[in-house]
């Protein structure tokens, strides 16, 4: 009797075998109902064999093999393989993320048709720039597989060579496909891409999608029926059958790797995607990250560059570096910025002020005993939230009234301390009476339909004033915005955390970005204790390959990836000491002493050593060599399985990890 391998959501790395009388290899790829344990679940169907290993006597037979779709391709099951042997994931589970809940449920609810969304009136694409046109030029669509970096500064019109791209693509009648980082932070960009292609198909597929939307997308994308597939990181897995274009917008941003459940990064699977298929990927952005920079340095990627603005009434804007140490602040804000809000408001042109921290005050301590607010569950501290009168967690989400007293001494002089961006709209309210302030953060703006509010306001010219943190940050054109401020961006800088220029570099470039996006010219201050760390003065001089180089330089020296390649074992407990013993296990495994060339450092505790009552630590693999890294991998994963640990201990890998 035929016998069905199934993949089923599991972090176990084996396929399930079931008896199916009148299965045939035609089945592959298609869902099946299977008992497991004392239930049913759905799986996927990856072979169909003569027999299995297991003795027949003791295989179950399947349930119902679902038809209502066309079966998962071959090249859908090559990506997931991939993807599992790369990031040592179990492959059933990166198989079955990669489908739509609606298709994983034992009871599908009736679906209804959707409405159909109204087709946009047609906008005209605009005439190319000289840049952007040799860029578009350097894109052979039917010349295999490619990769090329556009780097092109804020407002440079890396949007509009990818529209291009798109269009040339559905020529070719193949489907394109959009990664953005996060869809709810870039409303605009969909907009876009409707406008121009009111005929094409366009969906999109990310997490906030209402669960029959997103099962209807997905289907209208794998069917081939949408052209232009618009998507955050989870949508590269999409089985899509004429794709002929992968984009990656804002290659850099950290969104693309996903840091629970399987972590992967999504430019990385595609990339992968994109060779397999033989297609070109572009990865776009105003600060790469330095992996892909270095690789475009190195020629394994094509590096385009767009170096203007693409609407020639812009230019980008002046930037300056003050020195908080040779100011007198008052709450964080220095003379020289509140002069130049003063300028903007009197010109009525609007300010935004970026404080990448969102509360009132990131802790309230006393001064009499020295209690802070710390929370029981984790090593953090609770932040301040005035607006509603809590302190909360930023890390596990665990909440509590604000006391009136301090809960150790009783002392009711309690204070906040240090300052979030509830405190700041604060005191410039106070400093500006007459100016309409809008603060954009998580706490005011938690939907997308609020965000399209926010945004509407702040185009109506209904601010003139934005307090803001890195949400502000993307991708928006407002035309009015002639002044960004930065504040306390620097805390970061001389931390233990190596990747921390990177990001602050990329996080202010961004934010700069915002200023002068039209025919204003636009001013950004940055504020900062330490004036003389490079950074500054590239940013300064808008150097982005100056930076890279700088910090490629430092990385280099210091045997770092992109010089170096890692994977991080990771493990949690309600006892740390449990956390590290179970690690110092993994790296006595015999396995280690047999691959030479990957070092495997001591175990440590995480940086959040506690997070939600579990105390975490990890060990650091590193090598030299990718394939010396990738054959450890899966060897020391089979062994740690092996490990007796403690009952309540997880433990998981993650390849290229970003954060410690
Ligand atoms: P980026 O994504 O590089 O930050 P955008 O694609 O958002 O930049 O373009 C910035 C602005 O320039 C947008 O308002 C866009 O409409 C405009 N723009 C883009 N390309 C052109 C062009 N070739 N001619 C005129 N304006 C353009
Ligand atoms: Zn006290
Ligand atoms: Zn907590």
């Amino acid at each position: 009797m035929p016998v069905l391998r199934v993949a089923l959501d599991l972090p176990l790395h084996r396929l399930f075998d079931y008896k199916a009388e009148l299965a045939s290899t035609t089945d592959i790829g298609l869902r099946v109902r299977v008992p497991f344990g004392r239930g049913e679940k759905i799986g996927v169907i990856v072979d169909v064999v003569d027999a299995s290993d297991w003795p027949q006597d003791q295989l179950k037979a399947a349930g119902e093999i679902l038809r209502d779709l066309p079966p998962l391709p071959a090249d859908f099951f090559r990506l997931c393989e991939f993807a599992s042997t790369y990031y040592q994931a179990a492959f059933g589970e990166v198989v079955l993320q990669a489908l739509p809940a609606g298709l994983k449920r034992l009871d599908p609810p009736e679906r209804r048709n959707g409405r159909a969304t109204r087709k946009p009136d047609p906008v005209e694409a605009p005439a190319l720039t000289g840049e952007q046109a040799s860029a578009l030029a350097a894109i052979d669509l039917a010349g295999g597989f490619s990769v090329h970096l556009l780097h092109g500064v804020t407002g440079s019109g890396k949007t509009e060579v990818y529209l291009r791209l798109v269009e040339q693509a559905m020529a070719a009648g193949r489907q394109a496909l959009l990664l953005v980082p996060e869809i709810n932070l870039t409303p605009q960009l969909e907009g876009r891409v409707r406008a121009r292609f009111p005929e094409a198909g366009v969906v999109s597929l990310h997490s906030e999608l209402a669960e029959a939307a997103r099962e209807r997308n997905w289907r209208a994308a794998f069917s081939g029926e949408a052209n232009i597939i618009l998507g955050t990181r989870l949508s590269i897995f999409t089985p899509l059958p004429r794709l002929g274009l992968i984009v990656i917008d804002e290659e850099h941003d950290p969104s693309f790797k996903q840091q629970d459940g399987m972590r992967y990064s999504a430019r990385d699977v595609g990339v992968f995607r994109a060779h397999q298929l033989g297609i070109p990927i572009l990865l776009g952005s105003a600060t790469p990250s330095l992996e892909s920079w270095a690789n475009a340095q190195g020629g394994r990627y094509g590096l385009l560059t767009l170096n203007q603005r693409a609407n020639p009434e812009a230019t980008l804007p002046a930037v300056h570096i003050l020195d908080t140490r040779k100011l007198a602040l008052q709450e964080g804000v220095s003379p020289p910025l509140i002069a130049a809000i003063k300028e903007r408001l009197a010109r009525g042109e609007q300010s935004l002020v970026f404080l990448n921290r969102r509360g009132y005050a990131p802790v309230l301590a006393c001064p009499a005993c020295g209690w802070i607010s710390r929370c029981t569950r984790c090593a953090a501290n609770m932040v301040l939230h005035l607006a509603d009168r809590r302190l909360r967690c930023h890390h596990c989400g665990c909440e509590h009234r604000v006391p009136k007293a301090c809960p150790t001494c009783g002392n009711q002089d309690i204070h906040p301390f240090g300052r979030g961006t509830q405190r700041l709209e604060v005191w410039l309210q106070g400093q500006f009476p007459e100016a309409r302030i809008l603060r954009v953060d998580r706490d005011s703006v938690k939907s997308r339909k609020q965000w399209e509010t926010m945004l509407e306001l702040i185009h109506g010219g209904e601010a003139d004033i934005l307090v803001g943190t890195q949400m502000l940050a993307k991708g928006h054109d407002f035309p009015k915005l002639t002044l960004v401020g930065a504040l306390g961006a620097d805390a970061a800088l001389y931390a233990a955390d190596w990747r921390a220029p990177e990001r602050l570099f990329a996080q202010l470039m961004q934010v700069a970005g915002r200023a002068g996006r039209a025919e204003l010219k636009g001013e950004v201050l940055i504020q900062t204790e330490y004036p003389d760390h490079p950074l500054f003065a590239a940013l300064a001089e808008h150097d982005f390959p100056g930076f890279a180089a700088q910090q490629l330089k430092e990385r280099e020296q210091a045997g770092f990836p992109p010089y170096s390649f890692q994977a991080v074992l990771r493990a949690e407990a309600p006892a740390m000491a449990d956390s590290i013993a179970f690690l110092a296990a993994a790296a006595e495994l015999s396995v280690v002493g047999e691959h030479e060339k990957v070092m495997i450092y001591d175990p440590v505790p995480m940086k959040l050593a506690r997070l939600a009552n579990l105390e975490r630590g990890q060990l650091l693999a590193e090598s030299y060599s990718r394939p010396a890294l990738q054959n450890f991998l899966p060897c020391w994963r089979e062994a740690i399985e092996a490990i007796k640990a403690p009952a309540k201990l997880r433990w998981h890998i993650e390849v290229d990890p970003l954060e410690f």
